[in-house]
């Protein structure tokens, strides 16, 4: 065994980084050439067609059958140009990643032969066989088979030889089975209540959309070495290796010079990438040894998610061609940086302005300082919800350790907004106004500086920042699908703008003029939303102690976590947003507790199998060697002589007997812990058993295998180490 690790080490080192062919000079000339976008449709589509589909994208109206038949036959003939033979309907269900299943084009012809054929019914709907997919009990009570559906609002590519078609996937009756159709819901109500507000101060408003500019963040490990270690290659993430004398104390890997190796693998993903239509924009190291990440320019949010999930999957595929493997996991090495998911957020509106950005006049002005207060009640109400978004059996290793934010959800506005906050809760009053109160207020809101926008004093530490001209939620995991928190902070969002249009418009009816009204209510706002504003050091203990004092929830345990889903007021919060209802909503939270349990159950039985499989014997091979040798040194030297000599020796197997004993009965006690939970019935109080009685025995196993990691001699370590993982390209 240890010689498959050693042989691992020697195949990275005889590596040679792979050339890379680019299709033509400059990314311009072929970014998107495996896109059915507008250019391309404009080409393939009848001007009907084509104005049929522009129409679905813009204004969310359905495209008909005869319609969808035309763009069928329009998006078949540029796949077959474009060396198509299949296609697949792509959707994001339950599980991590994605889901596709491949058809030919082909179908009988009249002689007997076949020919290439795409139809509208094809194109808009399809039945794969979905009983597989997790549903949360969503299907056994009304249906057994799921439908997917054709999402215009996500342009169609070719991947490989596959046309690819983004669909939503429910079930028979209409229920969401999968991240989209729950996130194009949400995006809809932000939209609608965004509008309405927008109204007060612009009425050319007629549509808000949702921006999001993803930073994915993994690690990058030479393929023989994660193939040498089974936690890695079963769950994604190491259950046992002692740190590495040096990691990353030094700093010295962040925004350093990208190994040739691993630029030449960012050089082709970004290449397939482009040809995808996804605006890869920025790479470079992360903190971590071998971690790094790589960020587009942000886009619609249903858009900018499917590249994400896109992009993901490309880089897995591109990684293996260039000998690596990406780990995606939050947590892959203990003691060390996690990876997340930072997803820039704002909104934005038909007439171009962001609503994150300050304005040019006090208007303006206040209309972006209406959109921040809102938000900020928003992530305040639904601090338990956002974090129940992010919070997975993964992520619950990142957050709160090295780097990361902990579960503890606040809100970073920098000074020069939370200034203006101040001086809005003490300028307005209660009742009428006088003029100069007023203009005075109105200037001061004028003068929100332009700096905001490149300000300088950005928070790395908080888990929501604004950052100038949007919000950055940074809790999120780097294997999450993004429309998980999405889905949460639309719904939160959009709600908490429908109850500030309600408080403003029962204020106007009593007489307030408009502006004013909207002084006070934002006022309120202001106050009542305080608690979740921090613009200190999110990650200190300090911070801990304040947050529990301010009344905010620290959680991180999954299964508790995910109880507030399904809180009344949450259910109804969904529902009325028309985001999720209740059997939607009861099916997704079983199948995370299902992940949930899952995961823990995968990992123990793993480490489980490594111990006694790889550690015990190596360590008591060791151990017989020490033997061996004290029994010889017995034998030759006198009792003093043996005491002085080998007496330490003893000592040594003694110690590597006791954490031999210690793996074996933990192993045992951890199979019986889970025998136990097993037999719960109820899924949540099995997830609670799972997390309080077995997940602690990961850590308690993995301890005395790390410890006899730097007993047993290095040659015979079967497992590569951390030093090795992370240092080795
Ligand atoms: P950082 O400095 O935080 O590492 P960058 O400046 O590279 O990040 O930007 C991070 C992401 O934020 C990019 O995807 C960028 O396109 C995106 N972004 C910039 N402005 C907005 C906006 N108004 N709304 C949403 N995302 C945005
Ligand atoms: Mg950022």
């Amino acid at each position: 065994m240890a010689q498959f690790r050693f042989k691992a080490l020697e195949e990275v080192l005889n590596r040679q980084p792979l050339e890379v062919v680019r299709e033509e000079n400059l990314v311009s000339d072929y970014y998107g050439m495996m896109v059915f976008d507008q250019s391309k449709m404009k080409k393939y589509l009848s001007r009907e067609a084509y104005k049929a589909v522009t129409d679905a994208i813009e204004n969310g109206t359905t495209v008909d059958r005869k319609m969808a038949d035309q763009v069928a036959q329009g998006m078949k003939a540029w796949a077959i140009e474009n060396g198509a033979t299949h296609y697949t309907h792509w959707f994001h269900p339950l599980t991590d990643g994605t889901a596709e299943k491949h058809d030919a084009f082909i179908v009988h012809g009249a002689d007997g032969g076949v020919i290439e054929s795409f139809s509208g019914n094809l194109l808009s709907q399809q039945e794969p066989d979905a009983s597989s997919f997790p549903s949360g009990g969503i299907r056994q009570t009304f249906e057994a088979r799921g439908y997917t559906a054709w999402d215009p609002t996500s342009p169609a590519f070719i991947s490989e030889t596959t046309l690819t078609i983004p669909t939503i996937f429910i079930s028979y009756t209409g229920e969401a089975l999968d991240y989209k159709t729950p996130l194009l819901r949400a995006l809809q109500a932000v939209n609608k209540a965004a509008t309405d507000v927008c109204q007060y101060f612009d009425k050319n408003v007629t549509s808000v959309q949702t921006n999001l500019g993803w930073e994915q963040e993994y690690f990058l490990i030479d393929e023989a070495l994660v193939m040498a270690r089974p936690d890695l290659v079963l769950t994604g993430r190491t259950l046992m290796g002692h740190s590495s004398s040096k990691d990353q104390q030094l700093a010295d890997h962040y925004f350093s010079s990208i190994p040739t190796r691993a630029n030449r693998f960012m050089q082709d993903v970004e290449n397939e990438a482009y040809k995808l239509g996804i605006p890869v924009k920025t790479r470079h190291n992360e903190v971590a040894p071998n971690q790094f990440e790589f960020a587009p320019i942000y886009e619609e949010a249903n858009l900018a998610n499917d590249h994400n999930q896109l992009m993901m999957d490309i880089m897995q595929k591109i990684a293996r061609k260039h000998k690596f493997r990406v780990l995606f996991h939050e947590k892959p090495f203990a003691g060390i940086n996690g990876s997340g998911k930072h997803n820039n957020w704002s909104l934005s509106t038909n007439t171009g302005v962001n609503l994150y950005s300050p304005g040019k006049n006090p208007k303006m002005n206040l209309q972006f300082l209406t959109f921040v207060i809102n938000t900020l009640q928003a992530v305040y109400d639904g601090q338990d919800l956002l974090r129940a978004s992010i919070l997975t059996a993964s992520n619950a290793h990142r957050l709160g350790a090295n780097e990361a934010p902990p579960s503890i959800l606040s809100v970073f506005l920098g000074t020069e907004v939370s200034n203006m906050l101040d001086l809005m809760e003490e300028a307005v009053v209660d009742r009428k106004m006088t003029p100069d109160e007023k203009t005075a207020l109105k200037l001061n809101i004028g003068r929100i500086p332009e700096i905001i926008l490149d300000n300088t004093d950005r928070n790395r530490t908080s888990p929501f920042a604004f950052t100038g001209n949007r919000f950055e939620f940074r809790a999120i995991g780097s294997s999450a699908n993004n429309a998980s928190s999405l889905i949460v902070l639309n719904t939160l969002v959009a709600n908490q703008l429908q109850k500030f249009k309600v408080a403003v418009d029962k204020l106007v009816e009593k007489g307030v003029k408009k502006d004013e009204a909207i002084f006070q209510v934002l006022k309120d706002l202001i106050i009542s939303s305080k608690p979740i504003r921090f613009n200190g050091d999110g990650y200190s203990e300090e911070w801990v102690k304040e947050a529990k004092k301010r009344g905010l929830t620290n959680i991180n345990n999954v299964p508790e976590s995910l109880a507030a889903y399904l809180r009344p007021e949450s259910l109804k919060l969904f529902k009325s947003n028309n985001v999720l209802n209740e059997s939607e909503m009861k099916g997704r939270v079983e199948v995370e507790y299902e992940k949930f349990v899952m995961k823990i159950q995968i990992e123990s039985r793993v480490l489980a199998d490594i111990a006694i499989n790889h550690i015990v014997p190596i360590a008591v091979e060791y151990q017989t060697i020490l033997l061996e040798n004290v029994k010889n040194q017995k034998e030759v030297f006198s009792p003093e002589e043996f005491e002085k000599l080998a007496g330490g020796r003893l000592e040594l197997i003694r110690e590597i007997g006791g954490h031999i004993s210690a793996i074996k009965n933990l192993r045992k006690e951890m199979t019986d812990a889970r025998a136990r939970a097993n037999k719960i019935e109820n899924l949540v109080d099995r997830a609670k058993e799972y997390d309080k009685k077995v997940r602690p025995y990961l850590e308690q196993l993995r301890e005395h295998i790390d410890k006899l990691e730097l007993i047993v001699d290095n040659e015979k370590w079967p497992l590569p180490k951390y030093r090795e993982l992370l240092f080795t390209r």
